[in-house]
């Protein structure tokens, strides 16, 4: 199972990403989850990638290409991967290509969610990470139990920097312009599978499974 979840900010990737992980038993990648990881550490690919992370704007696609290529040819990954936020433009696209050619693979399904950008804002305005395990909150949508205190690890949550409405309204535009062409890309290579993301995440997870074998 090589898998694309493909989708704005907010449309629910990363919560999709871990039912599969747990259903499918591959790891999920996460370029987001690698470029903040390495600018908590203060690794050189953190200080080349933060300022535009803080802007909204697409880290350069050499620097995310060279961390897939990287991260596919881990043990890990030799069963299958869940890619979260890669590819995210064309050129990202044909290098992923070229990289699983080389690796003698192939994507399987590119699942689309499908999410209209007002509900994009209110989501991504309130949400709320936690440190530990990596789960979302929704102040007002899917409150923690606790305030600030994650349900599932007792972690404590955060908001991410790129969660405020300017940033948001940033990716929201950088998606339409510059990621919403793989659609068609991958419509045409025959692998989109397009999910409506507006009901639970339970259903809409459903629907992965049954898309996806069916
Ligand atoms: P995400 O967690 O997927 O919303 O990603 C957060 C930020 O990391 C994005 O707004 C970009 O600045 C950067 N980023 C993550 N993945 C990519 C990618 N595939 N290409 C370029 N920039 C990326």
């Amino acid at each position: 199972m090589d898998i694309i979840l493909l989708g704005p900010p907010g449309a629910g990737k990363g919560t999709q990403a871990k039912f599969m992980v747990d259903k499918w038993e591959i790891p999920q990648i996460s370029t987001g989850d690698i470029l903040r990881g390495a600018v908590r550490d203060g690794t050189p690919l953190g200080l080349e990638a933060k300022g535009f992370m803080d802007r909204g704007e697409l880290v350069p696609d050499r620097v995310v290409i060279g961390i897939i290529a990287e991260r596919l040819r881990e043990d890990d990954a030799q069963r299958g991967f869940i890619l979260d936020g890669f590819p995210r433009t064309i050129p990202q696209a044909e290098a992923l290509e070229e990289i699983l050619t080389e690796l003698g693979r192939n994507i399987d399904h590119v699942v689309s969610i499908d999410v209209d950008d007002e509900e994009l804002v209110r989501r991504l305005t309130g949400r709320r990470m936690c440190k530990g395990c990596g789960e979302s909150f929704h102040m007002v949508f899917n409150p923690p139990r606790t305030e600030g205190v994650c349900d599932s690890c007792r972690g404590e949550l955060y908001q991410r920097d790129d969660d405020n409405e300017e940033t948001i309204r940033q990716r929201l535009k950088v998606y339409n312009d510059q990621t919403s062409p793989l659609i068609d890309f991958y419509r045409g290579l025959g692998k989109l599978r397009e999910i409506n993301g507006t009901r639970t995440p339970p259903e809409i997870f459903s629907d992965i499974v049954s898309t996806l074998s069916g």
